[in-house]
């Protein structure tokens, strides 16, 4: 009886003294808090702030861009810059960075505490962390600099396989040959060298009619993906103005590609029928405010209706005859190809500084630009032809052809031809394959 007495003597006491204990303890702790000042591990703080979701930043590389310039862009802090530059350095040259190479920046932004202010309003901080750098300098070779998780950088060079396609391209020329064949799919690149082709035999502003047809087969190289990255050599075009077909072969002769119409004459010519870049020619259809002329004998010449500052191309080589301002002509240039033929431009805005009189021109220089000096309605070129010392019609004019394949060439080339011929048949139409 007494021991359990006892017992619950000790029991009780022992209860009271940690009841006192665990008092004191709460009111110790609740001082020690409100004596504590707040203390802060930013960098434990940081850490715990998720960094956003990547961003991907695309950038076409223009005139006076330098890599450190876009990378500072986005907002990368200058010992990242040097880091991926350094480590990028390793395997491409800087400076072989050219306007149109493309650059691909991922990025994360993360949210950070300046640590080097107190924690009020302005403090809170933006920090973009670049986790990789892609640079395309070719549709074949891609530059990838990583970011590991110790946060060093490292980049390598990959070769990109392209797999090469045949495609074909077809349509109707509404508005000009150029739009027209840049809407059906094919590259602004092709669809110049095509235009540079016909330049020999067609007249721009007046052989193309609305409803005219056009049909191009062209190289393009397809990456990994299925993405095509490039195209590239025209193999065969055809322009059919006013159902007159105008068909152009690729052939490659020698090292040289090169190319002929259907019976193996080379399209080039000693001179062009359109001595300015064809794409630029205002579509003559569609022109009504500028009068654009071709032969008369009242007009004596050709006009190609062109903006201003179109390159004014010399339509065959020859000698500079005349550079400089000729009555109603306005700035007017002459080069004389042989002992009988000349050509002569007028109108001009201005020359090309390059050449003088007495200098020696191959055909597709640029010798001058249109403008609308002289007496003139708008910006255009007045184009002449002069045979022995007179005007003539440059469509009636037989420009002689360069190249006639024959013997072994010609078999060659025949047999080219008709594989040619077999893809025309066989592809279908690419339906605007670039969009
Ligand atoms: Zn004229």
């Amino acid at each position: 009886m007494s021991i359990s007495i006892v017992v619950s003597f000790v029991l009780f006491n022992a209860a009271t003294h940690f009841l006192t204990l665990l008092a004191d303890y709460r009111e110790e702790r609740e001082q020690r808090i409100r004596r504590t000042p707040i203390k802060i591990n930013l960098a434990e703080l940081e850490s715990k702030f998720e960094f956003a979701e990547e961003q991907v930043a695309q950038h076409r590389v223009k005139k006076g861009d330098t890599m450190s310039g876009i990378l500072d862009g986005i907002g990368a802090g200058e010992q990242d810059i040097s880091l991926i530059l350094a480590e990028i350095k390793k395997v491409f040259p800087l400076s072989k960075l050219t306007v149109g190479d493309e650059m691909v920046v991922k990025y994360r932004v993360k949210i950070g505490f300046d640590t080097s202010k107190s924690l009020e309003g302005k403090d809170i901080s933006r920090k973009v962390v670049v986790s990789s750098v892609t640079i395309l300098p070719s549709a074949e070779e891609r530059i990838v600099a990583v970011r590991d998780n110790a946060g060093a950088y490292s980049a390598k060079k990959i070769l990109v396989k392209l797999t090469r396609h045949v495609a074909k391209f077809s349509g109707v020329i509404k508005n000009s040959l150029f739009e027209d064949g840049v809407a059906s799919g094919i590259s602004p690149n092709s669809m110049m060298n095509m235009i540079n082709l016909y330049g020999y035999d067609v007249d721009f502003q007046r052989d193309i009619h609305d409803g005219d047809r056009f049909e191009m087969l062209v190289e393009s190289f397809y990456d990994e993906s299925g993405k095509r990255v490039k195209d590239g050599n025209v193999l065969f075009s055809s322009l059919v103005l006013q159902s007159r077909p105008i068909e152009i072969y690729q052939f490659k002769n020698g090292d040289r590609i090169e190319y002929f119409d259907a019976k193996g004459n080379s399209v080039r010519k000693s001179l062009l029928r359109t001595p300015i870049n064809g794409a630029r020619i205002s579509s003559g259809f569609g022109l009504r405010r500028h009068p654009v002329l071709g032969y008369s004998k009242m007009h004596k010449g050709t006009d190609f209706a062109a903006p201003i500052g179109t390159p004014i191309l010399a339509a065959g080589s020859g000698t500079v005859v005349y550079m400089g301002v000729k009555g109603g002509y306005g700035n007017y240039v002459q080069i004389r190809h042989n002992s009988e033929y000349a050509t002569a431009y007028g109108h001009a805005s201005r020359f090309n500084k390059k050449f003088r009189v007495g200098s020696k021109v191959k055909q597709g220089d640029v010798v001058a630009y249109v403008g609308s000096t002289g007496r003139s309605t708008g910006p255009h070129l007045h184009f002449e032809v002069i045979y022995r010392g007179t005007q003539v019609n440059p469509s009636k004019v037989k420009a002689t052809s360069g190249v006639k394949l024959a013997g072994k060439d010609l078999k060659r080339f025949e047999a080219v031809k008709s594989e040619i011929d077999g893809y025309r048949k066989n592809i279908p139409n690419s339906v605007n394959a670039n969009r």
